[in-house]
């Protein structure tokens, strides 16, 4: 990428239109800067449907890799920016090919420009014809090595080669903000990828059950939002609530086939609260229909019964495969599945209910005062605002 000097950088979901589009476009340019802080040389320039990064010498390679994680970006291209000349076009391109060390080229030209004396179709067959007469390259339209792309706009053309597929989705933050129930687990940051691609920007909510659940188990959950905070303007809120009293007074309370059950209305209850706190318009959650006990139709309906605020379950329908694979995606897999244990595997019930009832429910609640509880753990929340991993290779 040595001889580019700027990146441009194409949208996502382009059927936005009108405010809501202005909303767009001033989110992602917002999220972008604020991705790239550290790179203090960058200049940017917003285009119509286009943002232009001078790099002035910055480090190339760090910055494409985050702006792979930002969403609303549809593409985005390394581009060298020449006079919109067709000999200055020409030269360029001719060096770029030579520079390139492929066989074969494809030319993509693109006139925005309409006042330019060629249309797009004479520049590609011009340019590539100076590149066969300086090279030992040759034209393959189909699978070409090397797409040579030249964008000409009034004053300035672009030239460019690889086009990198963005990330997608809405930019983080345009569609509200919701707290994500984060366990340890496979399921619930693959939620909080899908959730930050429709456009919210997440904060997260962990129970965690000392000293049956351990440092390592709390330090996982960190690590996990770490890596999420990446797509999410690069950081990340987590609230930590301490759960063991509440389990253990459910434990007391219900016994054995009630307990998941409980323990999930407890757990929601809490989000409510923390949600309205800070904002939040719903709650969220990795549960995906059947997986468990407590995803049964009956038990996601008894559980939701108690608060009244939405519920966004992003996996649903998904299958565990197809969660694993994303999972794999993001990165987040091998960290996932790493042995710490979390408050349901320590109290693992044998024989937990699949159909629960409200009113059962209910009655064992009844035995405990768990709004007392709750108000307890809440005041003890402590929350911790987690960034993006250091990686060494930007060091
Ligand atoms: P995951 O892989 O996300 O842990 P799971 O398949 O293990 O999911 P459950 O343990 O039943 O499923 O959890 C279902 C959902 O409940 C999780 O996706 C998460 O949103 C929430 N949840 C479970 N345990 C916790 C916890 N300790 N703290 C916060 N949220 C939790
Ligand atoms: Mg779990």
């Amino acid at each position: 990428m040595a001889e580019y000097d700027t990146v441009l950088i194409r949208y996502g979901e382009l059927t936005t239109k009108g405010k809501n589009r202005k909303d767009f476009i001033r989110k992602l340019d917002q999220n972008i800067r604020g991705i790239l802080k550290d790179y203090g040389n960058l200049e940017y320039r917003r285009a119509y449907d286009r943002f232009y990064i001078k790099l002035n010498g910055e480090d190339a390679e760090g910055i494409c890799e985050k702006l792979k994680k930002v969403f609303g970006i549809s593409s985005f291209s390394f581009t060298e920016k020449v006079d919109s000349d067709l000999e200055t076009i020409t030269a360029r391109c001719v060096e770029l090919a030579k520079n390139s060390g492929r066989h074969t080229f494809k030319m993509i030209s693109r006139r925005h420009d309409k006042t330019f004396p060629m249309n797009s179709d004479s520049i590609n067959r011009h340019v590539a014809g100076a590149i066969l007469q300086n090279t030992n390259m040759k034209v393959d339209v189909h699978q070409p090595e090397l797409e040579i792309r030249v964008e000409v706009h009034s004053g300035d053309t672009y030239l460019m080669s690889e086009k990198i597929p963005g990330a997608g989705g809405y930019p983080s933050g345009i569609n509200g903000k919701v707290l994500l129930m984060l366990s340890g687990g496979i399921d619930s940051p693959v939620a909080a990828y899908e959730l930050m691609k429709r456009g919210l920007d997440v904060e997260a909510v962990h129970f965690a059950s000392p000293p049956y659940t351990s440092e390592n188990a709390k330090q996982k959950v960190l690590d996990l939002a770490s890596m999420m905070s990446e797509y999410n303007q690069g950081r990340m809120k987590v609230h930590m609530i301490n759960f063991t009293d509440i389990q253990l007074a459910i434990y007391k309370a219900a016994g054995d086939p009630y307990a998941v059950t409980l323990m999930r209305r407890m757990m929601v209850r809490l989000a409510q609260q923390i949600a309205e706190q800070n904002g939040c318009l719903a709650i969220a959650t990795g549960e995906s229909l059947g997986q468990v006990a407590s995803q049964t139709l009956e038990s996601i309906a008894c559980i939701n019964s108690v608060i009244s605020i939405p519920v966004l379950r992003p996996l649903i329908c998904m299958d565990k495969v197809e969660i694993i694979d994303l999972a794999r995606k993001i990165g987040t897999y091998e960290t996932s599945i790493l042995p710490y244990e979390d408050c349901c595997t320590i109290f693992d019930p044998k024989n937990p209910v699949t159909r629960p009832n409200n009113k059962k429910a209910s009655s064992f609640e009844a035995r405990f005062d768990y709004d007392r509880m709750i108000a307890e753990a809440l005041d003890q929340e402590e929350s911790v605002m987690v960034h993006p991993p250091v990686q060494e290779d930007y060091l």
